[in-house]
C-alpha cells in the first residue's frame, strides 16, 4: 500500500482536531499517513487566542468550555492535558444582567427571576403558565425570539433570551433559528410538551459538565494538538485555490510554495472562507456557505489594580438589555470565573461590543473600541480609575450565525460535499457554535477522512 496524504485546511479547533484524529485512526495505520494542516494566520488556534503579558492572561475567543463532550474529553485527554484543565471558580455560576439601571444576579428559577427585579408580576405569572400552554407540534421555523415569547412570554425573551443569545452567539435572537441555534430547547417542546416540564424531567440527568479552561488558558489545547500531533502544520498559508485532478486534491496556498497534492482534503474553516474555495466545484455549497452571516466582535481586555476590584461582584459576568443606553453587550470578570487571570487582587474584565445588533462596531478602530469600553465599565461601574492593563482584539467575522433557515443550508452545503470525493467539510460553523462542537466536527472529518483513505 502506498503512503497517502490528507491536507487540513483551517488551524483552529476544528482543523487541528481533524488532522489529529485522521493521523491516529487506525485505518489510517496500514498504508501510512501524511496529514499536513494549513493555517493562513500566524499561529494556530483560531478563534482560540490565549495572550500572556505581565501577569494578566487573556482570552480573545472563547473563555472556557463546558465539560463533558466525549470527543472533546478524548482530545484533552490524549493531548497530555487531563491535569492542565482547570475547573471554573465557585462563584462562576453566579451570573448577572444590567436592566433599569442595575446589575440584577439571575438565579434560574421564576420567583428568582421576580424578586431580582428581571421580570415583572405580570412577566412572571405569564412564564408560570408555560406547563399548561400546549405543545406545537409543527409549523414553520421559528426565530428564538419567537419561540421564547410564544412559551415563556415576551418579557422573558426580551430580558433574558435576548441578552443570552448576544452572550453565546453574538447573535439577535430575533434572527437565530431556533431548532439550529438551540436545538436542546426545541427538543423539549417536542419531547417532553414544554419546557418547564422537560427541564424537571431532565433534572439531574444531563450530561453537561462545569465550565472548564486550562491553566495557560484556551489556546493550550490547539497549541498542545498542534506540537504533539505528529502532523506538519504550515503557518502563514492562505489556502486560495483547491482542484481536482483524476483522483487527487491539488491544493495552493498564497505562500509562495508549490502546489501540493493529496488525496483527501478537509476545509476546516470559517464558512465564508471556505465558499470562494468551493465555488467552481460545487456553486451551490459555495453560495450556502457564503450566506451564512458572520457579525464583527471585538474584544476589550481592561485589567484594574485592587481597590477596583471589589466595585464589581464576585461572579462570571453581566449581559446587557438593548434598552439600557449601552453598547457593549456584556462583561466577562475573568479574574473572578478562573485562577491566575491577573496578578494577584487585581481584576481582569473582558467587554464584549458589536454581534449581530451593532455590526457598527466592526467598522471602528481600535483606539475607538477601547475608548468605548472604558467609558461603558467607567460608568456601569462607578470605575474613575485608569486601567493599568489594555488589550483589544477585533475580529472582523466572529462567530457563525445560525439564521432562519440555516439547517436548510447545512444539508445543500453537506449533499454537495458528499458528490465531492475525498472532500470533507467541518468547523464550528455548521453543527454547533461551541469550542466543543468545534472539536466535534473535528474528530468527525478526520474519521471520515481517514475512513475514505482505507478504500
Ligand atoms: C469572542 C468569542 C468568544 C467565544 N466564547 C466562547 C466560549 O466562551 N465558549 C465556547 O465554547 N465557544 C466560544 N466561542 C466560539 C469558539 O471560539 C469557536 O467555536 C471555536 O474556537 C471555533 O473553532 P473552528 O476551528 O471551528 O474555527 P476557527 O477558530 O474560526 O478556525 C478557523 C481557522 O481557519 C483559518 N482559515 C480561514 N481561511 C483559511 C484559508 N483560506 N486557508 C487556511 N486557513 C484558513 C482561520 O485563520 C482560522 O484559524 C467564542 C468565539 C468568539 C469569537
Amino acid at each position: 500500500m502506498t503512503r497517502k496524504r490528507l491536507v487540513v485546511v483551517g488551524g483552529g479547533m476544528a482543523g487541528l482536531a481533524a488532522a489529529w484524529t485522521a493521523r491516529r485512526h487506525p485505518a489510517a495505520a496500514a498504508g501510512g499517513l501524511d496529514v499536513l494542516l494549513l493555517e493562513s494566520g500566524p499561529q494556530v488556534g483560531g478563534k482560540a487566542q490565549s495572550v500572556e503579558a505581565d501577569g494578566w492572561l487573556v482570552e480573545s475567543g472563547p473563555s472556557g468550555f463546558l465539560a463533558g463532550r466525549p470527543e472533546l474529553t478524548q482530545l484533552i485527554a490524549d493531548a497530555g492535558l487531563a491535569d492542565d484543565a482547570v475547573p471554573a471558580n465557585a462563584n462562576a455560576k453566579r451570573r448577572f444582567v444590567y436592566r433599569a439601571g442595575k446589575l440584577r444576579e439571575i438565579v434560574p428559577n421564576p420567583v428568582g427571576f421576580a424578586r431580582a427585579g428581571i421580570l415583572s408580576p405580570r412577566g412572571l405569572l405569564r412564564l408560570l403558565a408555560e406547563p399548561f400552554l400546549p405543545a406545537r407540534r409543527e409549523g414553520t421555523e421559528e426565530t428564538v425570539w419567537e419561540f421564547t415569547a410564544r412559551r415563556l412570554g415576551a418579557e422573558v425573551a426580551d430580558r433574558l433570551i435576548m441578552p443570552m443569545t448576544l452572550g453565546i452567539h453574538a447573535g439577535d435572537a430575533k434572527r437565530l433559528s431556533l431548532p439550529a441555534a438551540f436545538p436542546r430547547m426545541a427538543a423539549l417542546e417536542r419531547e417532553y410538551g414544554g419546557l418547564i416540564r422537560g427541564l424537571s424531567a431532565k433534572r439531574g440527568n444531563t450530561s453537561a459538565g462545569g465550565l472548564t479552561s486550562f491553566r495557560g488558558g484556551m489556546q493550550t489545547l490547539p497549541r498542545a494538538l498542534a506540537a504533539r500531533g505528529g502532523f506538519q502544520v504550515r503557518c502563514g498559508a492562505r489556502v486560495t485555490r483547491i482542484e481536482r485532478t483524476g483522483t487527487q486534491w491539488i491544493v495552493t496556498a498564497a505562500d509562495d510554495a508549490a502546489p501540493i497534492a493529496c488525496d483527501a482534503l478537509v476545509l476546516a474553516t470559517e464558512p465564508w472562507a471556505a465558499a470562494p474555495l468551493l465555488q467552481a466545484l460545487a456553486p451551490d455549497a459555495a453560495a450556502a456557505l457564503d450566506g451564512i452571516y458572520g457579525p464583527p466582535v471585538a474584544v476589550v481586555a481592561l485589567g484594574y489594580a485592587a481597590e477596583v476590584s471589589r466595585t464589581v461582584p464576585r461572579g462570571f459576568g453581566v449581559l446587557i438589555t438593548r434598552d439600557e443606553g449601552y453598547r457593549m453587550l456584556g462583561n466577562l470578570w475573568d479574574s473572578h470565573i478562573f485562577p491566575a487571570r491577573s496578578p494577584d487582587g487585581h481584576l481582569l474584565m473582558r467587554v464584549m461590543l458589536g454581534g449581530a445588533v451593532d455590526p457598527g462596531v466592526g467598522v471602528m478602530s481600535e483606539h475607538a473600541v477601547i475608548a468605548l469600553a472604558r467609558d461603558e465599565v467607567a460608568r456601569m461601574y462607578g470605575i474613575t480609575a485608569s486601567p493599568s492593563f489594555v488589550h483589544a482584539v477585533q475580529w472582523p467575522r466572529a462567530i457563525a450565525q445560525y439564521e432562519l433557515g440555516h439547517l436548510a443550508r447545512v444539508e445543500r452545503i453537506e449533499r454537495a460535499a458528499a458528490r465531492l470525493d475525498g472532500l470533507f467539510i467541518g468547523g464550528s460553523g455548521l453543527h454547533g457554535v461551541a469550542f466543543a462542537d468545534a472539536a466535534a466536527s473535528g474528530v468527525r472529518c478526520g474519521t471520515q477522512a481517514a475512513e475514505y483513505l482505507r478504500r
